[in-house]
């Protein structure tokens, strides 16, 4: 140190110097020579090569500058240098060395080799040029530093970015401060990259770091274009993503996507894609195809059908529509649409339902503003399909009252609940009818819908109205009917009960009003029935319930549950057999009492009419009997007396006295016939007879009677009427009898015609016409009804000159109608009159049997023994005469008792037997003798009674002949027994 003439007060000034100071030589390597403490501590002990090249210092650099920075082990020092003064001085002197602190600071060698290496581009400029760029340059943007430096940096900015580039340029204000920005800046490549830019602003210059920040932009890109993408979805599907890779030439799917498709998520894109649906495929090498061949902006959607029959959506977008390049990823988005279009059929579907509904329907909010009308509630309003109804004010018009629709719309805490309204609606015709409107609250996303449904209920109403007016008049009638109506039930555990009573019920049956409750129980209704009675309202309804007939019964119930007094009710009733086995009695109970009353009174009426009757038959029974005895003495005598030779004058006598006698006899049978017939009793007898014959004696019988008249009788018989027919002779004989006499009694000097004609014969039946016809004094016209009705004559006066009761055609009238047959009359007044009818006869097979023969044979034989029991003598006497005439032997008894012995003792042909006799009457004579002999019996009696005529028959008679007796009738029917009696034995 010495020699470079460094006093040793400089080195100490040095040495203790707190700075660091050191020395070092002028020339290379300018090593370090001197250096005190401080600078040994700090920096020279950790040097390798003590000079300042070892510390890295270009000393040329320094020369004119008095201060040099220094950098050692990462820490900056700063020195004052001294250069050599004069040329005596070699060295250099550096002093007042310290530490620079720099606070945190890099050092600028470190910020030198941040900026050297920074990932982010650093740049300095002024204007729009740049002044200063690092080489981060080279690798984000591919440009060598130079390229860039001074040369405008709008050229290489996206034209769309450079408006706002400008705008933070241009803002002034603060002369220090910071913009931010992002731009897409073009690469040397062509490429644009996007930059994240802060810069500050000085007062003369800019100092820009910008970032590529092209993934996150590109991601932050694509991922917005997905979102667009997806936006063209439906809401509410589930979307997949696709996207194709053109450089790995992969499709991948994310997993929605993968499931829509049903193939996994990443697949080769070749020909043939494994996995994926044939439709698919095509439609994809269709899509990546037309991508390839256009290049640039592929945005567009597609829909297609898989093989499942699946609609499915597509909506593509290449990178090219963002990078303006040729496109090297597709993105896309896939979504089924079947389920939407299923779900679209089924709106549309509901909604066609709803407007076809055959209800009338309206959907209205809650305001009333109408949401749904359909077809059947425009045709019930009678709306167009043009006209607009909009609101439910609307139809004010159509109602009766207006603004009821508010009430049908006021939602209610009742919530869904169905609430039902009754409205008058004119129909489009004029028509009034009742609607039914029901409401019903209906909640559809959160938004209140009000249904409503209108019925028309007019024929419901008026139905119900009728209903209504036919069970108020059922009820009415079932009130104010007489007597009481009810329902009994027979269950089928045999249980019976009143179902339902009327109140007719409590009067009839006398009950109390708390006693209508209980009356239910069919014992209670029991109870209250007379014992007597009882038995048969039991019997007649169990009989009712067994064969299910009707059940009536007149019984007797208490007038009140304590009294003794018995009213009369009628009872009736129809059984009606349920499906559940029960059975029903609809009926009825009435109060006949009053009518029970009046029907005793009839019934004594009836009793005492009865007994009057009865003395009137008596009194007939007897006047006959009593007439006839006498008129009996009268004609056997007579008969006796012209039996006996009279002279001419006592022979005329004799006949007067007989035609007097006949015409009474006649008016007796008369009205014996009557009153049989009257009482229904006369019967016709069905007997074989030979009509020629009847008729031929008929006339024989009459012609003494025509004689006497100073008549002409002519029988005129027509062709085939010897047949035999049954019938009864005897009432024909009458009816032919009665015109016959009527005729010949009528008719003067004249002639009287009698025609009989056998107008048709098959099936075993006969039909004969008779006609009975005179030129006598005819009937006037306005008679010819009358004179049929019982007792009528054409003038009362008649009966003097004529005689007769006014019966006789009566009579006729009825035997022929009981026969069959009908009578109808021709008359002139003046000139005559003609009576016929037709008669319908049963053929007889016994046609052989000619009884005439037999009664003949027998007349012929003289040898018969009478047995005569009467009690009378005159008629005895006459009776024996007549007997006498006849050639027969009698014996007579004088009753009953004796005629029993005197057959008892002797054989008889036939007896003769009064019926009223002392000791034994006829009666029981007859019915002893019946016992033990075959005798046969004519009964001889004047009685007309009936019961009388009923005994005979009873008691075993073979005939009977009515007092006074017809000598030749008598004759007759003695030979009709003894010969029946004959062929018998
Ligand atoms: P009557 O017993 O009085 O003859 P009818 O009933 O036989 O009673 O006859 C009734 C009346 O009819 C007679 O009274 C008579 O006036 C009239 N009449 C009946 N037949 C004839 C006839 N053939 N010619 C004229 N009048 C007759």
């Amino acid at each position: 140190m010495q020699e470079r003439g460094i006093n040793s007060t400089f080195k100490k000034i040095i040495y203790e110097s707190s700075e660091m100071v050191f020395l070092a030589d002028d020339s290379f390597p300018y090593n370090i020579f001197y250096a005190n403490e401080s600078f040994e501590e700090q920096i020279g002990e950790s040097l390798k090569e003590k000079s300042l090249v070892g510390l890295g210092l270009d000393i040329n650099a320094y020369i004119f500058k008095e201060e040099l920075i220094l950098t050692h082990e990462g820490k900056d020092y700063a020195f004052r240098i001294e250069l050599p003064q004069e040329s005596s001085s070699n060295y250099f002197l550096f002093y007042k060395g310290k530490e620079v602190r720099t606070h945190g600071l890099p050092s600028k060698k470190e910020a030198q080799q941040f900026f050297k290496s920074s990932l982010d581009l650093i740049a300095i400029g002024q204007h729009d040029y740049l002044t200063y760029l690092n080489h981060t340059v080279h690798p984000i943007l591919g440009y060598a530093v130079e390229e860039l430096l001074n040369t405008s940096l709008c050229s290489f900015i996206h034209e769309d970015d450079l408006e706002e580039i400008r705008d933070v340029w241009k803002q002034t204000g603060e002369v220090e401060r910071l913009g931010f920005f992002n731009t897409r800046f073009k690469g040397k490549d062509g490429i644009y990259r996007y930059l994240e830019c802060s810069v500050q602003f000085t007062a003369d210059r800019f100092f820009i770091i910008a970032r590529d920040c092209s993934e996150k932009s590109n991601k932050k890109e694509k991922e917005a274009q997905l979102i667009a993408l997806k936006n063209l979805a439906p809401d509410h599907v589930k979307v997949g993503t696709w996207h194709y890779d053109s450089n790995l030439e992969v499709l991948s799917f994310d997993i929605p996507a993968s499931m829509i498709l049903n193939c996994s998520n990443i697949i080769e894109f070749k020909k043939d894609m494994k996995g994926v649906d044939k439709e698919i495929q095509t439609a994809f090498q269709v899509q990546v195809a037309s991508v390839k061949k256009d290049e640039t902006n592929l945005d567009f959607s597609f829909e297609l059908k898989n093989s499942s029959n699946q609609t499915l959506c597509f909506s593509v977008k290449s990178d090219s529509a963002v990078k303006g390049e040729k496109a090297s990823e597709i993105i896309g988005i896939v979504w089924d649409e079947s389920p939407r279009i299923e779900l679209q059929q089924k709106i549309k579907l509901h909604e066609k339902l709803l407007f076809d509904s055959p209800e009338a329907l309206l959907i209205v909010t809650q305001s009333g503003e109408i949401f749904l009308f359909n077809q059947e509630g425009r045709n019930l309003f009678g709306i167009d399909e043009n006209e607009k109804i909009l609101h439910l004010s609307d139809l004010n018009t159509y109602f009766e009252e207006s603004d009821q629709w508010k009430e049908w719309i006021e939602i209610s805490g009742t919530g869904p609940a169905v609430r039902r309204f009754s409205s008058l609606l004119v129909s489009p015709i004029g028509e009034q009818l009742t609607l039914e409107v029901a409401s019903k609250l209906t909640l559809i996303d959160e938004k209140s819908f009000i249904q409503l449904s209108f019925r028309n209920i007019s024929e419901k109403v008026t139905l119900e109205k009728t209903l209504e007016e036919s069970d108020d008049f059922l009820m009415n009638l079932t009130e104010q009917v007489p007597g009481g109506l009810y329902q009994l039930v027979l269950d089928t555990e045999g249980k019976m009960s009143f179902s339902f009573l009327s109140k007719g019920i409590n009067s009839v049956l006398g009950l109390k009003a708390d006693e209508m409750g209980q009356f239910t129980d069919i014992s209670v209704a029991i109870s209250r029935v007379h014992p007597m009675d009882l038995p048969n309202v039991i019997l007649t309804s169990v009989a009712s319930a067994r064969k299910q007939q009707p059940w009536q019964c007149q019984f007797r119930v208490k007038t009140n549950q304590e009294s003794n007094d018995y009213k009369w009710i009628l009872g009736a009733a129809r059984p009606q057999s349920l499906e559940n086995g029960d059975m029903v009695w609809y009926g009825y109970l009435t109060d006949i009492t009053d009518q029970k009353q009046f029907e005793s009174k009839l019934d004594e009426a009836r009793k005492v009419a009865e007994k009057a009757n009865q003395i009137k038959s008596d009194f007939l029974s007897m006047i006959s009997h009593e007439l006839r005895t006498p008129l009996n003495a009268i004609s056997g005598s007579t008969y006796s007396l012209l039996q006996e030779q009279p002279n001419e004058h006592q022979k005329s006598a004799l006949n007067t006295i007989n035609f007097a006698v006949d015409n009474l006899i006649i008016m007796i049978n008369d009205l014996l016939d009557f009153q049989k017939i009257e009482a229904g009793k006369l019967t016709i007898e069905e007997n074989p007879f030979q009509l020629e014959e009847l008729v031929n004696q008929i006339i024989k019988g009459l012609s003494f009677h025509a004689r006497d008249s100073k008549n002409a009788l002519e029988l005129h018989l027509g062709e085939g009427l010897g047949i035999w027919v049954k019938g009864d002779k005897t009432r024909l004989s009458q009816v032919l009898n009665n015109l016959i006499t009527n005729a010949l009694k009528f008719t003067h000097e004249g002639k009287v015609d009698v025609k009989v004609q056998l107008k048709e014969q098959k099936n075993g039946k006969a039909r004969v016409y008779f006609e009975v016809m005179d030129n006598g004094i005819g009937i006037a016209s306005e008679n010819q009804e009358m004179i049929f009705n019982d007792f009528d004559q054409v003038k009362p006066t008649f009966s003097k000159k004529y005689g007769g009761t006014g019966l006789g055609l009566s009579i006729t009238r009825k035997l022929l109608n009981l026969m069959g047959g009908a009578i109808a009359l021709h008359s002139e007044e003046g000139k005559g009159s003609s009576f016929y009818f037709d008669l319908v006869f049963n053929l007889s097979e016994s046609q052989n049997v000619t009884p005439s023969k037999a009664i003949g044979q027998i007349a012929h034989s003289n040898h018969l023994n009478l047995l005569m029991a009467e009690d009378n003598d005159v008629n005895a006497l006459v009776l024996g005469k007549i007997i006498k005439k006849w050639g027969f032997e009698f014996h007579r008894v004088v009753n009953g008792e004796e005629a029993v012995n005197a057959v008892k003792n002797q054989t008889y042909d036939c007896i003769l037997m009064d019926i009223q006799m002392p000791v034994m009457d006829g009666f029981d004579a007859t019915k002893e003798i019946k016992k033990f002999s075959q005798t046969p019996v004519i009964a001889l009696t004047a009685a007309a009674k009936l019961e009388i005529l009923e005994r005979i028959e009873e008691c075993g008679f073979d005939g009977f002949v009515a007092k006074p007796i017809d000598a030749a009738e008598l004759l007759k029917k003695i030979r009709e027994v003894v010969s029946e009696s004959n062929q018998r034995a």
